[in-house]
């Protein structure tokens, strides 16, 4: 099963992939989670990849489009893949079905994840992750349940994405709004495009994506 969780930053795709993984024995394939290891390992386009996404602007297509041809390719994809992240413009979503073409793979779904925007601000603002496991937080929605300490790990360290401030969140949603919205249509047109309510609670989210998924 390959499936592309689409929405704007903030709607919860991270969340649900991790959820799916392992419900479904897929891989995650975040496009953010990977040029957030680009960042850290500090090359040449660590520091670019900063720059861009500490602004809120989108990285180069052909650059995103080749990080995501060479990892479908690892043994671990063969089982199947949520996409979190990408596409996130036509030109991405067009290569993206040339590749599956490419390789023999198809979509089983594109699920939208239908968000208020004004919400948005809030729930990305206030996330946090634990720094050794990842488990997410939030400062209102989701405390860890003893302050300070991870619930999955009991790790004393959390850290928060340098994107998400409330400047570039707005750049953010921007770019969501200019660049990747427009790909909904060409996923309608296909067919293939199926929304679930992103302000529902997390459980109701994943049993929405469920019900989707077994009807795919
Ligand atoms: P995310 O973790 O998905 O919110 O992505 C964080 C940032 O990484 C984005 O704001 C972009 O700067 C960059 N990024 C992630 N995925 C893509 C993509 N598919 N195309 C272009 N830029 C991306």
């Amino acid at each position: 099963m390959n499936v592309i969780l689409l929405g704007p930053p903030g709607a919860g795709k991270g969340t649900q992939a991790k959820r799916l993984e392992q419900r479904y024995s897929l891989v995650q394939l975040s496009t953010g989670d990977m040029l957030r290891a680009v960042v850290a390992s500090g090359s040449d386009l660590g520091r670019k990849a900063k720059t861009v996404m500490e602004s809120g602007q989108l990285m180069p297509d052909d650059l995103m489009i080749q990080m995501i041809s060479d990892r479908i390719e690892q043994p671990d994809c063969a089982r199947g893949f949520i996409l979190d992240g990408f596409p996130r413009t036509t030109a991405q979503a067009e290569a993206l079905d040339n590749m599956l073409k490419n390789k023999g793979l198809k979509l089983s779904g594109v699920i939208e994840m239908k968000v208020d925007s004004e919400a948005l601000i809030e729930r990305i603002t206030g996330r946090f992750s634990c720094a050794a496991c990842g488990a997410g937080y939030h400062d209102r929605f989701q405390r860890p349940k003893v302050d300070e300490v991870c619930d999955s790990c009991g790790g004393t360290e959390f850290s928060r994405r340098a994107d998400d401030n409330e400047a570039t969140v707005r750049s953010r949603l921007a770019a969501y709004r200019e660049q990747t919205a427009p790909i909904l249509p060409y996923y309608e047109e296909q067919g293939v495009l199926r929304s679930v309510d992103g302000m529902s609670d997390i459980d109701e989210v994943t049993r929405q994506i469920e019900t989707v998924l077994a009807a795919a």
